[in-house]
């Protein structure tokens, strides 16, 4: 074959290959923009486990009609303009992938209204093929539709699973987002019946949202963690070793704000449970680290899951003394036992 350019929708669907895995990742990318936008509030309406359906509605500050199409439009964004704006990013997005990606693997749609703007705005696009803009009323901020996702990728659609399966990855998401931004109200809503609110306008160290997400058990025993050192500060709660699980199913670290999955991290914090944990029992915990966005590279992947520290040793260190040092206060409460 000769070499040729692919096509925009072409590239779009190889790309939503890394950014969509499942509805959770659409879920994931369209409140993460709404939170970039300023929502207070998002609705999240959900139709068989997300396949069928996804709509998610801000009240965030809304995009111009004459930039509906734009933002469909692959590395289109409005959050960085230069490579010293990258190094220093501060929201959730920056890629200008998410929705392009997103539109070319299922039936779409973009509504949106500012607060200047006389009427909302809506633009269809069908895998990938951008419609008409058409006025609609809307309220100020943005709705995005996802319909039958992954409707023209067959090879996709296999791989998705049962309807309670997606939407348990989907709710698992929420929990990390709403566990970041108490501040924030959440609705989510399953096959026309809600089926959970977050309430918001918490404070982010509050224990209220700690209690929503993760039950009040964990809320009542643990830990609050809140330390300042080397430029950095670690902040959250960990649970007590009394609180430990049989799996890894509470454990939530976020890098500025970001959910991120960090092996450093996770291994600081199993340093410092070690003395303190049964063999095979894993802490629980949700830790803030917050630190100069010029010293993390938050472009590591296309879906953002992991970061690269310019200096991960001594970001090891800052997170195991911190939680030793919280954890020596159980220690000391601890009554030693016989022979251990
Ligand atoms: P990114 O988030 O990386 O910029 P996206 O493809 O997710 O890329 O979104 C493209 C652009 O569309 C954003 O930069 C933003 O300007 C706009 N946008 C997307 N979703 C919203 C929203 N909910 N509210 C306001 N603007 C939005
Ligand atoms: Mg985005």
């Amino acid at each position: 074959m000769p070499i040729r350019q692919l096509p925009d929708i072409l590239i779009n669907q190889i790309a939503a290959g890394e950014v969509v895995e499942r509805p959770a990742s659409v879920v994931k990318e369209l409140v993460e923009n709404a939170l970039d936008a300023g929502a207070r509030r998002v609705d999240i309406d959900l139709e068989e486990g997300g396949v069928r359906l996804i709509r998610i509605r801000d009240d965030g500050l809304g995009i111009a009609a004459d930039e509906l199409p734009l933002a469909v439009s692959r590395h289109a964004t409005s959050k960085i303009a230069s490579l010293d704006d990258l190094e220093a990013v501060s929201t959730l997005g920056f890629r200008g992938e998410a929705l392009p990606s997103i539109a070319s693997v299922s039936r779409f749609s973009l509504a949106s209204r500012r607060e200047q703007d006389e009427h909302g705005t809506v633009l269809h696009v069908e895998g990938g093929k951008l419609g008409e803009l058409a006025p609609k009323p809307h309220q100020r901020g943005t709705t995005v539709e996802v319909r039958e996702l992954f409707y023209n990728v067959p090879a996709r659609r296999k791989f998705l699973r049962a309807e309670r399966t997606e939407l348990g990855h989907i709710e698992e998401w929420l929990r990390s987002l709403a566990l970041a931004r108490p501040d924030v109200e959440l609705r989510v809503s399953h096959n026309g019946r809600p089926t959970r609110r977050y309430k918001g306008g918490e404070d982010l160290d509050a224990l209220e949202r700690l209690g929503e997400t993760l039950g009040e058990e964990f809320a009542r025993q643990g830990l609050r963690v809140e330390h300042s050192g080397a430029g950095m500060r670690l902040h959250g709660w960990i649970a007590q070793p009394s609180y430990s699980r049989a799996s890894a199913d509470q454990q939530y670290v976020y890098v500025n704000g970001r959910s991120v999955r960090d092996r450093n991290i996770a291994h600081a914090v199993k340093m410092a449970y070690q003395d303190v944990l049964f063999h095979g029992r894993q802490p629980a915990y949700v830790l803030f680290l917050e630190l100069d966005p010029t010293r993390v590279d938050v472009n590591v992947h296309p879906a953002k899951h992991e970061v690269r520290f310019r200096d991960s040793r001594l970001v090891h260190d800052f997170v195991y003394r911190t939680l030793q040092d919280a954890l020596a206060e159980t220690r000391a409460g601890m009554t030693p036992q016989p022979g251990v």
